[in-house]
């Protein structure tokens, strides 16, 4: 085990991925030889557009899209938020000013919510149970007639969970209102077809499934009508102005194709040592809990409280260890408030404190889960001798 004491081992596969080699392959030549702007009309301009095309029909065969016209590349994940957010509120403002969201979104889809509030809309927080799952009926019951866009993610980025996105899309169209789900975290561990989930608005990112950083796209059903948040040139179909990221978009749709053929092998490898990690953890430390429900849950996501530590203490320890995870998610880290997650399942803040993010990926191996255990074992044995709430639970006090 020494030799691993320098290697470093990456838990955290929810805030990023690393890039992988055939994904890089393909991204190269539109850096150096081929780096015309797919504007131009000269030919490698014309060769840039048109892998700017075939990316998009890739996509769109990936996410099951009736049409390539209704895929849109963007800068990241938060933007196709921000964009599909704010994009129907200003489009249906006449209709109405009601928006259903959820109390377990990512930043970027409550703070653009809590723009909007500002700007005079309406928000409607839909709060899950103690499983971290939404309930359809739920929805179904806070839509109004003034009601124009609910978005609810796929799946959460701090405890995995996965939501009834379809039931929830089959809830909007009965009410004639839009859907949009932050399918982020969904996108290369789950499969993903917006035909059959009904939805109107889906945003994915490709640096959560092993592609470039700096690249999202928002898929737009057809006959969907949102307004533009970026003009200027005439740039995805006029609705997304910008020089396109040719190299981005050409990773972005090879990541999204590989995650496509080995969905299975890759949910069986991380599923499989995320329950190695679970059943360890669990067995060897005492006053533990994993939240969110482990059935409807992505397979490589493990969330842990541990009693009487700080979350950042077990972080920094686990730093030292060559051990990289996180204590949720890695917008709020550098603040000292718990978890919106968390408080939202009904954790206690002392508890929700003391809480790890453990996210595998395709590079981990059981050899290093095992080390992981070990690791946390100690740190936490560690950290709980020093704590006098753990001495006075053990008196008995
Ligand atoms: C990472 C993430 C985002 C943001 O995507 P970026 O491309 O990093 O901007 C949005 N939603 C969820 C659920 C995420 O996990």
């Amino acid at each position: 085990m020494a030799d691993m004491e320098k290697k470093i081992i990456y838990l955290d596969h929810a805030a990023t991925t690393y890039v992988k080699p055939e994904v890089f392959e393909v991204m190269k030549p539109y850096f150096d030889t081929e780096y015309g702007n797919p504007s131009s009309i000269y030919s490698i301009g014309r060769s840039n557009r048109k892998a700017v095309e075939d990316a998009r029909i890739s996509v769109a065969k990936s996410i099951g899209a009736a049409e390539p016209s209704e895929i849109y590349f963007t800068g990241s994940g938060t933007e196709s938020d921000n964009w599909a957010i704010k994009g129907a509120a200003l489009a249906l403002k006449k209709k109405g000013k009601h928006i259903i969201t959820s109390n377990i979104e990512h930043p970027a889809v409550l703070a653009t919510c809590e723009f909007l509030q500002k700007q005079g809309y309406d928000i409607t927080y839909v709060k899950v149970d103690e499983e971290g799952l939404i309930n359809p009926e739920d929805v179904d019951k806070e839509i109004r007639p003034d009601t124009i866009l609910v978005t609810i993610m796929m799946a959460n980025n701090e405890i995995g969970t996965i939501q009834p996105i379809k039931e929830i899309a089959q809830v909007c169209k009965k009410h004639g209102v839009l859907f949009h789900t932050d399918a982020v975290q969904a996108a290369g561990n789950i499969p993903i077809n917006v035909k059959d989930l009904g939805v109107d608005l889906l945003s994915v990112s490709g640096h959560k499934f092993y592609g470039p950083k700096g690249v999202g796209m928002l898929y737009i059903r057809k006959g969907v009508r949102i307004e533009s948040l970026i003009h200027g040139g005439h740039q995805e179909r006029n609705r997304r102005a910008g020089t396109e990221n040719v190299p981005g978009i050409v990773g972005f749709a090879k990541a999204l194709e590989l995650a496509n053929i080995n969905m299975e092998a890759h949910y069986k490898k991380l599923s499989s040592l995320r329950d190695r990690a679970l059943k360890g953890i669990t067995d060897r430390i005492p006053y533990t809990r994993v939240n969110g429900s482990m059935e409807k849950r992505l397979p490589g996501n493990l969330n842990i409280s541990f009693r009487f530590v700080e979350g950042e203490s077990v972080l920094l320890m686990l730093d030292m260890k060559g051990i990289k995870a996180s204590s949720g998610s890695a917008c709020t880290s550098g603040s000292l408030d718990p978890s919106h997650v968390l408080l939202s399942i009904g954790l206690p803040h002392e508890i929700a404190h003391g809480s790890l993010r453990l996210s595998f990926g395709e590079i981990n191996t059981e050899e290093e889960v095992d080390y992981l255990i070990d690791a946390l074992d100690e740190i936490i044995n560690k950290l709980r001798n020093m704590s006098p709430l753990y001495e006075d639970f053990t008196k008995g006090v």
